[in-house]
């Protein structure tokens, strides 16, 4: 008997949500455009004629209300996983289409809502428009369409500026340039040569860290509802020579915060200071969740090392290893939005859930 996977090639599902990709001039500057399906396959048609050929078929879904990616919310990350939830079994791969600002943080937000997914589901977007001269938005969307088309990649990818990258691990990197995201700690997952997208399996998630194919990346989607924290119940806090304990408490002892990524110095340092300690040790004594990443966006931070990193694991802060701000700031958003016991929390952010650590 057929399966309905065996009467036919699925098509890949393309989520169109908004970005400089499908981006048109108005008075006040770029924003968001309509009739994005035949722009885009029009764009696709001016490809070289041999890679457009070779392009895998796919559906274009529209969001209803397209937005520029700097106007995006926690909110934005859970609605985007639901559709793709409801939606990836008809669908080889998925391409998700996203402003470039923060592409990376959907990413990253993807990856903990969609644990374990058995398909790829590839990020792109453009440094300019479609229709601009010399826009690089055909080809990356060209490119993530062909790694979207291949089964052996099982997770959130982001496909940019001729090379694939692991979603939680990326980050934008340039403003302008058209090679614009980096996973500074994480390998390639696949690049362009020669006109392939060769694809690294031996980078993939299971083989990485260890994962069993069957019993461990089996979907297991946690969709929580993130909009109760999306009007700043976690905040990003960086530490600056001169930062005072009026300030940190300003943040801390907000009621309605739940959770703060702290971005201290080097491989885990802060100032020695009891009054600065003491706020980060009421805060994680009152139940708040919070974590600590290296301002340096290579390695990863073991406080302790110094005299002047104590003091965080003294006052129960985090570490959060070598985690990209996107990636740790995402996790506890993840993480508090679930009905968790607090040692829970505390346990799943130490622990590598989708090699964002
Ligand atoms: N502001 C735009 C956005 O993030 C930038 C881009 O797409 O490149 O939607």
């Amino acid at each position: 008997m057929s399966t309905p996977d065996s009467r036919r090639p699925r098509p890949l599902l393309v989520i169109y949500t908004g970005g400089t990709l499908g981006m048109q001039e108005t008075p006040r500057g770029l924003a968001p455009g309509g009739n994005i399906e035949a722009r885009l396959a029009r764009a696709l048609r001016g490809l070289p004629a041999g890679s457009v050929a070779e392009l895998p078929a796919y559906e274009l879904l529209s969001l209803s209300n397209p937005i520029d990616s700097s106007a995006a919310t926690p909110a934005d990350w859970s609605r985007l996983a639901a559709i793709i939830a409801a939606r990836y079994r008809d669908h080889a791969g998925i391409v998700v289409l996203h402003g470039t600002d923060t592409l990376a943080w959907s990413a990253a937000s993807l990856a903990y809502q969609l644990q374990g997914i058995d398909r790829p589901v590839v990020l792109t977007g453009a440094m300019k428009p479609l229709e601009a001269p010399d826009s690089d938005a055909a080809g990356n969307v060209a490119l993530a369409l062909r790694f979207a088309a291949n089964p052996a990649l099982q997770e959130i990818a982001i496909a940019f500026g001729g090379r694939l990258l692991r979603g939680v691990c990326t980050r934008k990197w340039h403003t302008r340039d058209a090679i614009a995201f980096e996973s500074p700690n994480a390998p390639l997952l696949g690049e362009q040569i020669a006109g392939t997208a060769r694809h690294y399996p031996e980078h993939g998630l299971d083989r990485e860290h260890g994962l069993d194919q069957e019993k461990d990346i089996a979907p297991r989607f946690e969709l929580p509802d993130y909009a109760p924290l999306g009007d700043g119940g976690v905040a990003r806090i960086a530490l600056w020579p001169g930062i005072s304990t009026r300030q940190l408490a300003a943040w801390l002892n907000d009621p309605r915060l739940k959770g703060a990524l702290f971005e201290v110095w080097g491989a885990g340092n802060l100032p020695d200071d009891p009054a600065l300690l003491e706020q980060l040790t009421r805060a994680s004594t009152d139940g708040k969740l919070i974590a600590a990443i290296s301002q340096c966006p290579h390695g990863t931070i073991s406080p302790g090392d110094y005299a002047a990193g104590q003091g965080l694991t003294d006052a129960g802060v985090l570490a959060g290893g070598a985690m990209t701000p996107e990636a740790a700031l995402t996790k506890l958003v993840h993480l508090l939005a679930q009905p968790l016991e607090d040692a829970e929390r505390r346990r799943r952010f130490l622990a590598p859930l989708v090699g964002e650590r």
